[in-house]
């Protein structure tokens, strides 16, 4: 019998707690920036005041001292559109659909990435909620490509790294795999953090076989700026 619901998400687990922020009207001035974003430079002209009250990389960067306050002109080249125009959506108001193919999976998984570069904790919180659901309904294969993306730019402790390596293990397990294939054995061989992880989460899940799914969503948050969804006890 399945333990998750319909939606992916668990009955007792507990709502994410939206913060109060400044209605969005009165954020609509007429101080514009222009954000370009990835190797294409595609351009955002967004308001200056709804970027800055909501995040403080957005306030350093255009009121601060960088050159960016002088230019009002922001370039993040690493990250990717998709995610960007996602942010854009949240940002204005939109909320974020349900995750339904592995093209949205990505572009969610980024914009985790992206939000906690912005520091948007409660976005990324949330993404991370969607992306939990889909991994409650349709666990997509973690492959080694993508846990080295997911380590590579996330430091330790980090949840998405929790949910990455956890996942990727929980499938090996699961799948009663006793012969590992190329990639993942290339990810062992490599040493570090991957390895040291995914071992660790390999030793847990054979001898307690919980699927780590199953853990409530705020496993999976961060909470250094935001109260915690639930209380913990040790
Ligand atoms: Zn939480």
């Amino acid at each position: 019998m399945s333990t998750f619901g319909s939606d992916g998400s668990l009955p007792e687990d507990k709502v994410l707690q939206a913060p109060c922020l400044t209605p969005i009207a009165q954020l609509m001035s007429d101080r514009m920036v222009d954000i370009y974003i990835g190797d294409e430079r595609k351009k955002f002209r967004l308001h200056r005041d709804l970027l800055c009250e909501r995040s403080e990389f957005f306030k350093a960067s255009f009121e601060g001292h960088f050159k960016e306050a002088e230019t009002q002109e922001l370039a993040l080249p690493e990250d990717s559109v998709e995610s960007f125009e996602l942010l854009v959506g949240w940002l204005y108001g939109a909320p974020l659909m349900k995750i339904t193919s592995e093209d949205d999976w990505s572009a969610y998984l980024n914009l985790i990435i992206l939000a906690k570069k912005l520091c948007l904790k409660h976005l990324q919180n949330e993404t991370m909620d969607h992306v939990l659901n889909f991994y409650r309904t349709c666990l997509p294969e973690v492959s080694a490509d993508n846990i080295r993306s997911m380590y590579g730019n996330t430091s330790a402790g980090d949840p998405l790294r929790r949910l990455t390596i956890s996942c990727a293990a929980w499938i090996a397990v699961s799948n009663k795999t006793t012969v590992f294939d190329r990639d993942v054995l290339d990810l062992l061989e490599g040493g570090g953090e991957i390895a040291v992880d995914f071992t660790s989460w390999l030793a847990k899940l054979y001898t307690y076989p919980v699927d780590p799914r199953i853990y409530l969503n705020c496993f999976y948050h961060e909470h250094i700026s935001t109260p915690s969804c639930i209380e913990w006890y040790e």
